[in-house]
């Protein structure tokens, strides 16, 4: 039957006692389960969900505009984690001394929802000088 390596996309053939079991690729050598032809389709849609956003932005080094891909999967998440860290420690601080505590929760949440996501930064590096940039990932 033939198989499609789900990480370069290289079909080959492997014996039919071999679907669903675990095969190395042969071109990049992989490991993954060996999927009949008809369930191929689902490794290319995974494919094509997988968002990457490409962005601009200007370099700080050269003034040049250079394009960034922004994988959807780091979208928006960042934040998330740090304003829910700083809300954490506000109710642990909430323990000795509320009024403070509340206030650190308040900040976490708003981190969370309004200045964090437009703030969220990322590293890309300028195609023409290859200075790492600080890029907003939205
Ligand atoms: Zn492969
Ligand atoms: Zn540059």
């Amino acid at each position: 039957m033939k198989t499609q390596c789900p990480f370069c996309y290289e079909t080959f053939d492997v014996d039919d006692s071999l679907s669903r079991e675990k095969v190395i690729c042969k071109k990049c050598n992989t490991p993954f389960a060996a999927y009949p032809p008809v369930d191929i389709p689902k490794y290319e849609k995974q494919v094509a969900t997988t968002n990457i956003t490409t962005l601009t932005a200007k370099c700080a080094h050269c003034g040049i505009d250079f394009n960034y891909e922004v994988p959807s999967h780091i979208k928006n998440t960042d934040n998330w984690g740090c304003g829910s860290l700083i809300a954490f420690i506000g109710i642990i601080i909430c323990l000795f001394f509320w009024p403070i505590g509340l206030l650190i929760i308040i900040f976490g949440l708003v981190f969370c929802f309004a200045g964090g996501k437009s703030n969220a930064t990322m590293k890309a590096r300028c195609y023409n000088c290859n200075y790492i940039n600080d890029v907003p990932i939205k």
